[in-house]
């Protein structure tokens, strides 16, 4: 069996198969699908990977992340049983370091990770060993706070686009064209599903959304009602909804076609967080507000925690500059990268916003 096939054989060759048999793919289908089984089947962090995230470029971010979430944990009440809730953690590296940085300030909360892929499972098991497992939310108990975290989770799951066509609002599906995998527009008039404001646009013009960001967004909020707490999520996005395509594959560090080897790349788009901060809001959940991840470590205290770092490895200096720089410089990771925080309705100011 090659790296890329799974039960069913390479998933290029079932995409062309089901295309052929019954016609075009939605892009949700195939973006859900393709990432899937791209996550279960590696590790795509590191140099070696696909892509690197803020919490392995350095310690500094999950300490940060983690003492946001105590500070509103301790100004609350100190409320005890409280759960750390991780989407997606990928190699746990930020739970890990989160843990650390709250239990110095005595937090220590049951820890539970939501995770689809069985291929990082061991590595979370690794750095977090009292972590438990759960396919979704739901399992995940009602009695407590919740302390959720979310690090370039919402950027992987699937999205839906519509397009603007000369006969009106269509959805975009994936298509077959000499036996390459295509966008095409759908034949089914869409006009009904783009609001009203957004449909008189010019032809070409793309509408994006994540009905699955929205879904977990809403129960998140439901949970943070119901049991009190905070979220926090982190993500590539622009400020504002606009027309056009985010949708992008990553491979071995460089942008790829998205259709060209679906599940051998990273697919994602960009998170529109003031719809979801609405939608959080719908619930009854309060929104801090949406940043920058480059002014946000930077009112967190980046810039002191990397200072204290160096002083204590004079040696590692340069490295924990090249970090900081990293994860905070506007030319870096620092402005495409947006921060959302929700809290229960009654909980306390949270710092940064
Ligand atoms: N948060 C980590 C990893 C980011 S990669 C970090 O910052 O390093 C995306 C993570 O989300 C992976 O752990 C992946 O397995 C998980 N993931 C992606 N789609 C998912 C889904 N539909 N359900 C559950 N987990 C998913």
């Amino acid at each position: 069996m090659s790296e890329a096939g799974g039960a069913d054989g390479p998933l290029p060759d079932l995409f062309a198969r089901l295309i052929a048999n019954t016609g075009p793919i939605s892009l949700q289908y195939y973006m859900g699908e393709a990432n899937a089984r791209y996550y279960a089947s590696r590790d795509p962090l590191g140099a070696a990977g696909d892509f690197v995230t803020a919490p392995e470029i350095s310690q500094m971010f999950g300490e940060l992340v983690g003492l946001w979430l105590t500070d509103l944990w301790a100004r609350a009440g100190r409320i005890a049983p409280v759960h750390y809730v991780e989407l997606g953690p990928g190699r746990g590296t930020l739970a890990r370091d989160a843990l650390a940085a709250a239990r110095q300030h005595g937090l220590v909360p049951r820890v539970h990770f939501i995770e689809g892929s069985a291929a990082l499972k061991p590595l979370q098991l690794a750095a977090v060993p009292e972590a438990e497992w759960h396919h979704a939310l739901s399992s995940v108990p009602r009695n407590g706070p919740i302390l959720l975290v979310a690090n370039e989770f919402l950027d992987a799951l699937p999205i839906r686009q519509l397009v603007m066509t000369p006969q009106g609002w269509r959805e975009r599906m994936v298509g077959l064209e000499d036996g390459r995998l295509v966008p095409v527009a759908g034949t089914q008039p869409m006009d009904a599903a783009v609001p009203e404001a957004q449909r008189d646009a010019p032809e070409g013009a793309i509408v994006e959304t994540c009905p699955a960001a929205a879904a977990t967004v809403y129960e998140v909020a439901g949970r943070m009602v119901k049991q009190g707490g905070a979220a926090q999520y982190v993500d590539y996005a622009h400020a504002e909804p606009r027309f056009g395509s985010t949708f992008q594959a990553v491979r071995a560090h460089a942008m790829v076609d998205p259709f060209a080897t679906p599940g051998e790349a990273d697919l994602t788009a960009h998170v529109d967080f003031a719809t979801l901060a609405r939608v959080a809001q719908s619930r009854g959940a309060a929104c801090c507000g949406v940043t920058t991840q480059g002014d946000w470590l930077r009112a967190l205290g980046i810039d002191l925690r990397a200072q204290a770092l160096s002083k204590a490895a004079p040696d590692q200096a340069e490295a924990i500059e090249t970090a900081r720089t990293r994860l905070v410089e506007p030319a870096q990771m620092g402005a495409l990268f947006k921060v959302m925080g929700l809290t229960a309705p009654n909980w306390p100011e949270a710092a940064g916003f």
